[in-house]
């Protein structure tokens, strides 16, 4: 069997807060197709699916600058790291090991191609060369889905 490797991640797809859509649950649903149900929804990446951010956008009344697309990632933020990103760093570390301030202070040192590079080589499924979601450890290619986190 041929292996489809993935070499690299859209830019796109690293969403303003540091996450990383390309290995969430709900993005590789959609990208794999894994049939609807309970606990499976697709998103398409935060950054396609509502221009700017889906998860912290509403509530970005900082500095507004997100929302009105000054600025393209949080770190560029006045207010950064504002409380809302905090909480979500601090829920996302605790409960899938990933830092978004983490993601967003590699991408400001090593610049975004860097940082993809490495993001490839981190969620990089042995079998398939497929990407592993941050969210349930798994691959959507080769492992069996049952829910984007279980
Ligand atoms: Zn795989």
């Amino acid at each position: 069997m041929a292996i489809a490797l993935v070499s690299t991640i859209h830019p796109e797809l690293i969403a303003p807060c540091g996450m990383n859509c390309a290995v969430c649950g709900h993005y590789l649903a959609f990208l794999n197709k894994i049939p609807l149900r309970k606990g499976i929804t697709y998103c398409e990446g935060c950054r396609p699916t509502s221009k700017h951010c889906a998860m912290l956008r509403h509530k970005c009344q900082e500095t507004l600058k997100l929302a009105e697309g000054e600025i393209d990632y949080c770190c560029d933020c006045d207010s950064y790291p504002c409380e809302r990103l905090n909480h979500l760093d601090k829920r996302y570390r605790e409960k899938y090991g990933v830092s978004m301030i983490g993601n967003l202070e590699e991408i400001r040192s090593s610049g975004l191609a860097d940082f993809i590079a490495a993001q490839v080589e981190k969620y990089r499924c042995p079998r398939c060369g497929g990407l592993i979601s941050v969210h349930n450890k798994k691959c959507f290619r080769c492992d069996k889905i049952v829910s984007w986190n279980e």
